[in-house]
C-alpha cells in the first residue's frame, strides 16, 4: 500500500553529499530506476495522487521525462517536454528564472497544449521550486489549466511550496 510504497522509494533515492558541487546534497534517483519495484511504486504514487481527467502531463528535461512519461500513460493522457532552449525543432515559448548563478531559460513548443488542457507537471525533485514556477508561467501562457504539480521528492528546507504558493499554486504533493 502508500506507505510501503513511500518507505521503497525513499530507501532507493541515496543522497550524494558534495555533488556537483560543495555543500549540495544530491538526490540520486539511478537506484530507484534501476528496481523495478522501486520504479513501478513510484509512478503508481504518482498516479494514484493524480487527479482525475487530466489531458497532459508535462515533464520537464531531464529527469523529469522519466517519471512523466510512464504516468502519461497510465492516466491515459499525452506527454508534453519542457525543454532547455535550443532542442524544440518548433515555435517555442519561453521563461527564465534567477539560479544561485546566473539564470536559467525553460522552453515549450507554443501549441503543444490545447488552451482547454487540463494539466499535470510531474518532475523528481523540487528544490527552489524555479523549475516548476517556469512551467506553470509557460502553461499560464498558453491557456492550459495547471490541475496538479508532482514530484518525487521535495527538499522542504528551500521552501519550493511555499514559492509555489506565492505563484498561486496550492495543488502540490510530494511522495518524500
Ligand atoms: P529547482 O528549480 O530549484 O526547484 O530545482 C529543481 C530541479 O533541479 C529539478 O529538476 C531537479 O532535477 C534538480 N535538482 C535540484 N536540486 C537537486 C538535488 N539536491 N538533487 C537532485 N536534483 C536536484
Amino acid at each position: 500500500e502508500a506507505a510501503y510504497r513511500r518507505e521503497l522509494v525513499g530507501s532507493l533515492i541515496h543522497d550524494v553529499p558534495d555533488f556537483p558541487k560543495p555543500g549540495v546534497v544530491f538526490k540520486d534517483i539511478t537506484p530507484l530506476l534501476a528496481s523495478p519495484h522501486g520504479f513501478q511504486a513510484a509512478v503508481t504514487e504518482l498516479v494514484t495522487t493524480a487527479p482525475r481527467q487530466i489531458d497532459i502531463v508535462v515533464g520537464m528535461e531531464a529527469r523529469g521525462f522519466i517519471f512523466a512519461a510512464p504516468v502519461a500513460l497510465a492516466l491515459g493522457a499525452g506527454f508534453v517536454p519542457v525543454r532547455k532552449p535550443g532542442k524544440l525543432p518548433g515555435e517555442t515559448i519561453s521563461e527564465s528564472f534567477e539560479l544561485e548563478y546566473g539564470f536559467e531559460t525553460l522552453t515549450m513548443h507554443r501549441n503543444a497544449i490545447p488552451a482547454d488542457a487540463r494539466v499535470l507537471v510531474v518532475d523528481d525533485v523540487l528544490a527552489t521550486g524555479g523549475t516548476v514556477g517556469a512551467t506553470a508561467a509557460l502553461l499560464q501562457q498558453m491557456g492550459a489549466e495547471l490541475v496538479h504539480v508532482s514530484v518525487v521528492m521535495e527538499l522542504g528546507f528551500l521552501g519550493g511550496r511555499a514559492r509555489l504558493a506565492e505563484q498561486g499554486i496550492d495543488n502540490f504533493s510530494a511522495i518524500l
